[in-house]
């Protein structure tokens, strides 16, 4: 495999980039200066070493910012322990936190369940997700998911894996509201339209 092939499939990996957008990523890298490359290889080798996972929420952050592998939202005492979010990606709970419109705690699920998925506990953080209810012992659970049939289908999910901690715990188990219109994904969202999937959440 030439090396321009090698490299248009790794382009070819991340997320909605199809086939021929990867070769033109190989062929803007060729226009470029060996400094552009130089700074681009050390920001991928640098990513790993300064991102770390939070070890309760599970999003990604900058390893430094606090001693116990817990990212500044986790550490907040100012924010609501009574409520934890749950969303699909980091993204969702970037778009979130610009929204200005909750206050509690998240956490990441890492993905959605797929329609007819045989291994639905590898595709989201099951087992980190029951230890942080047992931890934190929310009183509600909002499940933050994308109005389409796969975060319908990741909130069923969600729903028979805390069936026993919600019987123990007694939480509320509520859903985004459909002020998201179907087929909306939360990464793309505004402001209002967040807002209003939170008030106007289904309990
Ligand atoms: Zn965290």
């Amino acid at each position: 495999m030439d090396i321009i092939t090698k490299l248009a499939d790794i382009f070819s990996t991340f997320p909605g980039i199809g086939k021929r957008q990867s070769k033109r990523f190989v062929y803007h890298l060729l226009l470029q200066d060996k400094k552009f490359i130089d700074n681009f290889i050390a920001s991928v080798t640098e990513l790993k070493k300064e991102i770390a996972v939070c070890a309760e929420c599970q999003r990604f952050f900058v390893g430094r910012e606090t001693e116990k592998h817990i990212c500044t939202l986790c550490a907040d005492s100012q924010r609501d322990t009574g409520a934890l979010m749950l969303v699909e990606k980091d993204i969702d709970l970037e778009n979130i936190e610009k929204s200005g419109a909750y206050k509690g705690k998240y956490f990441v699920l890492g993905g959605v369940v797929p329609i007819l998925e045989e291994n639905p506990e590898e595709k989201i953080r099951a087992d980190a997700l029951v230890k942080i209810v047992e931890k934190r012992k929310p009183k509600e659970i909002i499940l933050a998911l994308s109005a389409n049939p796969e975060g319908e289908n990741t909130a069923l999910f969600v729903q028979k894996i805390l069936a026993s901690l919600q019987k123990k715990l007694d939480f509320t188990l509520s859903a985004f509201g459909r002020g998201l219109s179907t087929g909306t994904e939360l990464e793309y969202s505004d402001a209002d339209t967040i807002k209003n999937a939170l008030v106007n959440r289904t309990k």
